[in-house]
């Protein structure tokens, strides 16, 4: 076993740690946006659930308004029937009253009939309030639950760059500055293990020839994928 195997091994998980921190702190964000969205999607339909209510009101309002207007006129239709001068008037203002009795009664079952309706759409109001409150709590929560990770990540991330420089010291001064650009490109995948006869990065195999050279404690990088090997069985 290579003392450059188990350092390259040491810094591959240096470099995924690394990768699974700033995944945790990219991912917060959008926990919380995602959260917060859904709390409006709640609300909107809070405020469509209101909507209704406010317009069942009015529909109660104007129908009740019809109701009075009919009574008063029932009413002055019942004074006009003892001074009607004919048996005739006398019939057309009954006819008259009846009909306005008939549309009064009409009236009634449907503002019954909507009453009906109101007490169904502010129940579901209730049931859009608590909906949007804990959607609120939710994003509310999680949003908490990050602030108060965000800072132990934040050193997690500075510990892993000062350990990962620490452990690039492995690298020689020759191959930095491909390194360098493996890790811009490839990020943690700058590194891969070789696991059998295998690369594990892009599954070619390793030539014999670069897998003695990889035992003897050189630095070998994949000739398919390029990038930097080490022998998974590699102890730390
Ligand atoms: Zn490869």
């Amino acid at each position: 076993m290579s003392t450059t195997a188990a350092g390259l091994k040491a810094l591959h998980h240096l470099y995924l740690r690394l990768h699974e921190v700033n995944e945790k702190l990219e991912l917060g964000p959008k926990r919380i946006k995602f959260k917060e969205q859904f709390a409006l999607q709640q609300e909107d339909k809070l405020k469509t659930a209101q909507e209704q209510v406010t317009q069942l009101k009015k529909q109660v309002q104007q129908k009740n308004l019809d109701l009075h207007s009919n009574e008063a006129k029932i009413l002055n239709l019942k004074g006009k029937l003892n001074t009607a001068s004919s048996n005739k008037e006398f019939d057309i203002i009954k006819g008259q009253i009846e009909a306005d009795q008939m549309a009064n009664s009409v009236l009634e079952d449907e503002i019954l009939e909507l009453m009906e309706k109101i007490d169904a759409a502010e129940t579901e109001v209730q049931s859009w309030v608590t909906k949007k409150d804990t959607a609120r709590e939710d994003a509310k929560k999680i949003a908490q639950e990050f602030e108060a990770a965000r800072n132990s990540l934040d050193e997690e991330i500075q510990e892993c760059k000062a350990a990962i420089a620490d452990a690039e010291r492995i690298i020689p001064d020759n191959i930095k500055v491909q390194f360098a650009r493996l890790v811009r490109g490839h990020g943690s995948g700058a590194l891969a293990s070789v696991e059998g006869k295998f690369c594990s990065a892009c599954n070619v195999m390793i030539e014999p020839q670069l897998r003695v050279e990889l035992n003897s404690g050189r630095l070998v990088f994949c000739k398919s994928c390029g990038r930097l090997l080490y022998m998974e069985d590699a102890q730390d």
